[in-house]
């Protein structure tokens, strides 16, 4: 089986890549560029995976028109799609153009890519957020319920008001995109969808530049730069996952039968900036760790919903890594 990869170099989509080929899978990544595509190949085989096994297409912007289309139709033998690539980051001066498109665009690209080029493919995944499930922010509604079925309310009008919220409404309106197109072209693959929470976790392969972490884990890389310069690093609060298991999650979402058709929420527990200093303190003895700012602490009854995903993990049949390892084993590679 080989499975095609986009955004193979992001941060979850290595692990995606790494786990695909410990399993055995031939991989096919897009990356924008032949020098991170060399790059991600070299990482692989210094970690000692099977190189041959992965090769890479270049895909320079998942929201130029017909994107992937080159991509598929060099590679015929794919079978499984999974869909990763999405700009996740809150350096924008336009929301549309540097969030909104490039996410509904880019999936309306490798959705059409797979109908016309894709004639082999049978599974596809595409990795939405959690955002798409409920709101966030001035948005949130803290204390509601929320499963598999629950739909981000989100307007574009209200997506486009600052990069936070151009973010959330870029994975709402993705994912819509996606169930409408499964609805209008009833194609001939079954999809399946994850909705992860925030994803902490070590990077899969060696870390060159440990200053800048992707989005997410900033949350716990703030902390160790706000103990170093003696400042305040910013409180969050919300749900994680590991990014091992999110990996894990994408791989059964297309193996298993059980998985078509569905939303699954990819979520461990809760967490606050609190509770991650905690357990550095505990476990990391020597770290400068900063003493956090008591009135700046986040509310998590004031502004997140209740995560009921009993249906996903039931799906997917496996226990979900815990905070304290997620925290662990990302701050030992970076210190
Ligand atoms: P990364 O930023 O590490 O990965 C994003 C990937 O998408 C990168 O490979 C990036 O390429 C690529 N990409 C972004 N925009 C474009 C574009 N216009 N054209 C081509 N490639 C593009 O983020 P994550 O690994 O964290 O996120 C991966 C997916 O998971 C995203 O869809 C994100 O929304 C979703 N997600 C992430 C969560 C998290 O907490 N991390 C939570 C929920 C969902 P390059 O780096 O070369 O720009």
């Amino acid at each position: 089986t080989t499975v095609f990869v986009s955004g193979a170099t992001g941060f979850i989509a290595q692990h995606i890549v790494k786990q695909l080929l410990e399993d055995g899978y031939k991989v096919v990544g897009s990356v924008r560029s032949q020098a991170k595509g060399e790059d991600l190949k070299s990482l692989i085989s210094k970690a000692g995976l099977k190189a041959d096994n992965f090769s890479y297409a270049i895909v320079e912007d998942i929201a130029a028109k017909g994107a992937f289309d080159e991509a598929l139709k060099s590679n015929p033998e794919v079978t499984v799609f999974l869909h990763t690539a999405s700009p996740f980051h809150f350096d924008v001066s336009d929301v549309k153009k540097q969030l909104l498109d490039p996410a509904v665009e880019g999936t309306t690209n490798a959705l059409n890519a797979i109908k016309e080029y894709g004639k082999n493919i049978k599974r596809v995944v595409v990795t939405s957020s959690y955002a798409a499930i409920t709101g966030f922010g001035q948005l949130a509604i803290p204390g509601k319920t929320v499963n598999e079925e629950s739909w981000n309310p989100i307007t574009e009008k209200q997506a486009l008001a600052d990069p936070q919220s151009g973010y959330i409404g870029s994975k709402t309106f993705a994912e819509r995109e996606v169930w409408n197109f499964v609805e209008k072209s009833k194609p001939q693959w079954d999809i399946s969808v994850v909705n992860p929470v925030w994803v902490f976790g070590p990077a899969a392969f060696e870390v060159k530049d440990k200053s800048k972490l992707n989005t997410s884990n900033e949350v716990v890389g703030g902390i160790l730069k706000a103990g170093k310069d003696k400042s305040q690093p910013q409180q969050y609060t919300g749900y994680f996952i590991d990014v091992r298991d999110v990996a894990k999650a994408e791989i059964i979402a297309f193996e298993k039968q059980d998985a078509v058709g569905q939303r699954l929420i990819l979520s461990s527990g809760p967490f606050t900036t609190e509770k991650v200093v905690e357990i550095l303190k505990k476990d990391f003895k020597d770290l400068p760790l900063p003493t956090l700012d008591e009135s700046k602490k986040p509310d998590f009854d004031k502004s997140e919903s209740i995560i009921d995903n009993e249906k996903t993990k039931k799906i997917l049949g496996f226990k979900f890594i815990g905070l304290e390892k997620s925290v662990d084993d990302t701050v030992s590679q970076l210190v």
